[in-house]
């Protein structure tokens, strides 16, 4: 019996060191892509359904190695989190978002809403990313700029997050909560910390039917955002009964494939922006 145990525990060691050799592979190669700056922003539409406008964008990092092929955000950004690679790879994100907006700015007709970025709990460990964040967009004109934070910054760092969000909302962002819904945190948060919108998760908005739980929650999503004066997104739309069934509750503004994926700069620009007259 003893043996088989020691098989066994020996066999997942072998298997354990394998993963850490692959992460940590991985890993390299992910400095190596923030070095040369190979990593990409893709931009994602929202529209107001009422109009038919561009309501904002969201800026979504995305990596094609040479060697490992396309890799998922959810899994490079988890590992730049765990492995101390977040800030630079923020810094490259924000610094490029920036650059963006700011050619769109010069060649396009300014669109309603924000430019949105994604941004870990974790950058907000640094007493001095507010500073950092306002300074970056110091060129930009005021209220174009939102980040995108998830609940866990209320529960990780409450009393510094909150003095930077408002710091940040001073300045003039707009700040939004990701997969709102999802979190653990207390709905108190929300009327102490200077939010702009809620992006309502999607997986809310995919198995929501009409009359089943998923819709009354969106719909209590909804009528809370309203009394506390907040804006709403709708994450993840795909299809038109989803879109009829928001639309109907009042929330106008969608994020989905149905309306458009994320695409690079270039692309966006094209199907989405008007050229300067
Ligand atoms: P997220 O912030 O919730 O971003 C929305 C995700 O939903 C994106 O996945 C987007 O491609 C996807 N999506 C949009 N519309 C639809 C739809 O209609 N159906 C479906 N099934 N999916 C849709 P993506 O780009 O794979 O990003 C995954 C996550 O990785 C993001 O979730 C965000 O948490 C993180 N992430 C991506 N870029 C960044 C970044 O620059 N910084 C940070 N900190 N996190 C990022
Ligand atoms: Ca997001
Ligand atoms: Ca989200």
């Amino acid at each position: 019996h003893a043996r088989t145990v020691s098989t066994q525990s020996r066999i997942y060691d072998i298997s354990m060191s394998q993963e850490l050799l692959n992460e940590q592979h991985m890993l390299e190669r992910l400095k190596l892509a923030l070095q040369e700056e190979t990593l990409e922003l893709y931009y994602q539409p929202q529209f107001d359904v009422r109009t038919g406008a561009l309501c904002g964008a969201e800026a979504l990092c995305r990596w094609n190695d040479e060697e490992l092929g396309a890799i998922s955000p959810i899994q490079f950004i988890h590992l730049a989190e765990e492995r101390g690679l977040i800030h630079l790879l923020g810094d490259w994100v924000v610094r490029t978002a920036v650059a963006q907006l700011q050619e769109w700015l010069r060649d396009y007709e300014p669109f309603e809403g924000a430019l949105s970025v994604n941004i870990s709990a974790r950058q907000f460990d640094d007493p001095f990313m507010a500073n950092y964040l306002i300074d970056k967009v110091s060129d930009l004109p005021r209220g174009m700029f939102a980040v995108e934070l998830t609940e866990s910054i209320m529960m990780r760092n409450p009393q510094q997050g909150m003095q930077q969000l408002r710091r940040l909302h001073e300045a003039g962002f707009r700040i939004a909560v990701d997969d709102f819904g999802t979190g653990y945190s207390s709905l108190s948060y929300l009327t102490q910390f200077p939010i702009s919108l809620l992006k309502i998760d999607r997986s809310f908005i995919q198995h929501m039917r009409p009359g089943n739980h998923q819709h009354s929650i969106v719909m209590t999503i909804l009528a809370m955002a309203n009394v506390l004066g907040l804006d709403t997104v709708a994450e993840g739309v795909e299809t038109v009964e989803q879109e009829k069934l928001l639309k109907d509750m009042g929330c106008y503004c969608m994020q989905g494939f149905l309306r458009g994926k994320p695409t690079p700069a270039k692309e966006f620009a094209e199907r989405w922006l008007n050229v300067k007259q």
